[in-house]
């Protein structure tokens, strides 16, 4: 993969179609010299060094990685005809992609029908889902699980509806006993199931709720923004093959979100919600003399919240599902080595006098805390926050991230831990690049150094 090659061809494709045109003259007023320009991004690198190595498996913390360059490509040619898929009148080709790209995702969750589209974010799209819902479900609330991801409270909010936040059980999934009082009480109509918690990349029992949407008349929303791309692990062969029957159920929810610029590869500015009756965008019907549709389609900008949108990045998502579809053999490879990573990390841990496994992994997430000499959650949260900074500061640096978890989980997966606070921070590592499975020894080895110190 030569990217300075891909992205010449991206400048000179861009130079060809526009000469087609014939010439103009470019406005003095945008004129900028070469040598200033030099000037002026040599300051600008010189600021963006004010980052973590992202790309790097020495960075193991949040959920960040560089797109593949394919995607980078994509958008970068796409953007310099800069179209607006907000209606196919701003960019029909894109436009077009974005449908293509959306019906794979679709696919991979294994909707039959669908109605869907780009977004933002994942919050956006976990918007545009709670909104259909409420509009579906006037006066009544919302419950999630008090591992959801903090945005569907504050979405309720923007919404003007009840946020029922449900209690989770020991290993950071929604308890169903709990939601079943919530639902007894009819003041909820639609249940949020999140398939990969943010913190712990928990995978919530989509199937089991889906029972009591039967027994409740509730809506069933997935939020899998983080873990929608694990569905292609399902009944996998191998140590990385998931529980097929949460991933399974979801192509009974009534909506879907999931996030291309987490797993997908993609920038940020790719989110995505995907809805199982199509016949819900007349809640996005909406009528302003300078938006019109030079088609009888049904356009992307007619069933978004959303007005202008990056083509672009539909683009980026296109061309990177032509070389990398979501498909097993595709994607799934890279998020098998992911999960692979995590397991073999887990088991590393397992065997350690000075980490101690916090939660086995279900998807990519690793979570895990130095064993220090009291007990105590006041001396985990301290070494926590101390392996944290020193990692980050050390010469030969390691780039891990922090989790607060609450006294009676940490308790209740660890009875001897002697509760002296209401809670401690632990240690948290995704391992979302695919490279960090040759890297997991390192990593480990490096950790336990921290931790011994
Ligand atoms: C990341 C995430 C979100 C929010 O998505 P953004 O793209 O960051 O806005 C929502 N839900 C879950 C489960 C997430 O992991």
């Amino acid at each position: 993969m030569d990217l300075n090659a891909w992205l010449a061809t991206a400048v000179a494709s861009n130079a060809d179609w526009a000469k087609g045109f014939g010439p103009y003259r470019p406005h003095p007023a945008l004129a900028v010299d070469d040598t200033r320009f030099a000037t002026a991004f040599e300051a600008f690198t010189e600021r963006l060094k004010d980052n973590y190595p992202f790309f790097h498996p020495r960075y193991a913390g949040q959920m960040l990685k560089p797109p593949h360059p394919a995607a980078v490509v994509g958008y970068l040619t796409a953007m310099l005809v800069n179209p607006n898929n907000h209606a196919l009148d701003g960019g029909p080709a894109t436009a077009e992609m974005e449908r293509e790209a959306v019906q794979q995702l679709a696919t991979m969750f294994g909707y039959d029908t669908h109605l869907g589209h780009l977004t933002t974010s994942g919050t956006i799209a976990n918007l545009e889902a709670l909104f259909v819902a409420r509009e579906l479900h006037p006066g009544q609330g919302v419950a999630y699980s008090t591992e959801a991801h903090y945005t569907h409270g504050r979405m309720c909010g923007v919404l003007g509806v009840e946020g029922h936040p449900v209690p989770v059980d020991d290993l950071g999934r929604i308890d169903l006993d709990a939601l079943e009082r919530v639902l007894r009480t009819g003041r909820v109509g639609t249940v949020v199931l999140t398939a990969g918690t943010t913190g712990l990349g928990a995978v919530e029992p989509v199937h089991e709720a889906l029972a009591l949407r039967e027994r409740y008349g509730v809506r069933v929303h997935v939020d899998a923004a983080y873990g929608g791309f694990f569905t292609l692990l399902a009944g996998a062969p191998g140590p990385e093959g998931l529980p097929e029957e949460p991933w399974r159920a979801i192509a009974e929810a009534d909506s879907i979100v999931v996030d291309p610029h987490k797993h997908g590869l993609q920038p940020y500015g790719c989110g995505a919600v995907l809805f199982r009756d199509p016949s819900v965008g007349r809640f996005y019907l909406h009528d302003s003399p300078y938006t019109y549709f030079t088609s009888g389609e049904l356009h992307l900008g007619e069933i978004s919240l959303e007005c202008s949108r990056a083509g672009a990045a539909a683009a980026a998502l296109w061309l990177t599902f032509q070389l990398i579809p979501p498909t097993r053999e595709g994607l799934g490879q890279s998020l098998a080595a992911g999960r692979r990573a995590a397991l073999r990390w887990a088991e590393l841990i397992e065997g350690s006098a000075r980490l101690e496994l916090y939660q086995a992994p279900e998807l990519d997430i690793v979570s895990y805390f130095p064993v220090t000499e009291a007990a105590t959650l006041s001396q985990i949260d301290a070494a926590s926050n101390r392996v944290l900074q020193e990692g980050m500061a050390d010469g030969d640096p390691v780039f891990v991230s922090t989790l607060r978890v609450g006294a009676d989980r940490l308790t209740a997966l660890h009875p001897k831990l002697v509760r002296d606070a209401d809670g401690a921070r632990v240690l948290r590592s995704v391992l979302m690049k695919p490279e960090s499975e040759d890297y997991v020894d390192q990593l480990h080895e490096r950790l336990e150094r921290l931790a011994g110190a």
